[in-house]
């Protein structure tokens, strides 16, 4: 019971790695509040699941870059739950296409769901995670920040940019307790990556990942816990990469 009566926001938490993070803090004791978009099922089947371990969910649908969303929840949150120990930044989404073919809609809509959407949360809960004078921030970023791939400028460019948010935050939120860190996940088997992993998924894991497999959602999850619980304590603006070798381009 690593998080045993803390809260827990997680965005994008019906399906992926955001579900499997959703799992892991319930199962460590925490009370898990998860955004999703549009998978109701999904989002039922979870609450379901967490329940019936005896586990505390909340299933909060919305847009995370909705401008007003991320403070509504979390004045919700606060009202009910009386805190918010630990925000995760899971929701992403991408829209790849070559540089000169991508459409500005392709474009903002990425960067405002990747990058706006991180930033609205972070903005929600900062204040009261200060009052509290301690706070868990964990932003999900990609490797493909550092390690391009061609086709996904609007990406790498939101990804960059939480990498920088999650840097500049640490440094303002270090002194009242909160510590900000980041995850860049290599390649995950997620619905995300589902048509590149039917393309290349085999070449991928034997020919590019040290480790010989694509990664898992709980691979991400269990950093995820790592980064929510008193073992990181005095850990703050990383980025660390979990990609079972991928980007050290063996
Ligand atoms: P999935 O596509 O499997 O799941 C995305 C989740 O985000 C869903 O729960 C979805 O909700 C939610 N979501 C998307 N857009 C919004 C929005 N505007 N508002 C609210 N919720 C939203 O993605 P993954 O699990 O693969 O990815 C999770 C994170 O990990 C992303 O930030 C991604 O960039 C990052 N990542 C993933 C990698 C991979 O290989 N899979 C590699 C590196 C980074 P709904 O179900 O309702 O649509």
């Amino acid at each position: 019971m690593l998080l045993k009566d803390q809260v827990a926001l997680v965005t994008g938490g019906s399906r992926g790695i955001g579900r499997a993070i959703v799992k892991a803090y319930a199962a460590a004791g925490a009370k898990v509040a998860f955004v999703y978009r549009g998978s109701q099922a999904a989002a039922d089947a979870l609450v379901e699941e967490v329940t019936a371990a005896g586990g505390t969910i909340r299933a909060c649908q919305g847009d995370v870059k909705e401008p007003t969303f991320a403070n509504t929840l979390a004045e919700q949150l606060l009202k009910d739950w009386g805190r918010i120990d630990i925000l995760v930044n899971n929701a992403g989404i991408i829209h790849d296409d070559l540089f000169v073919r991508m459409e500005p809609d392709d474009w903002f809509k990425v960067v405002h769901t990747n990058l706006d959407g991180t930033y609205l949360f972070c903005k929600a809960v900062a204040y009261p995670m200060m009052k509290q004078r301690s706070g868990r921030i964990i932003n999900i970023s990609s490797v493909a920040a550092d390690h391009v791939n061609a086709g996904q400028t609007n990406y790498a460019a939101s990804k960059g940019a939480v990498n920088a948010l999650t840097r500049s935050l640490a440094v303002e939120l270090g002194s009242r307790g909160i510590t900000v860190n980041a995850i860049a996940p290599g390649f995950i088997a997620t619905d995300m990556s589902e048509a590149i992993r039917n393309k290349a998924g085999d070449f991928i894991a034997k020919k590019l990942i040290p480790m010989r497999r694509l990664g898992e959602p709980e691979d991400i999850a269990a950093v995820a816990l790592f980064l929510a619980s008193p073992a990181s304590a005095y850990l703050t603006g990383q980025v660390l990469t979990v990609d079972g070798g991928l980007s050290l381009g063996a």
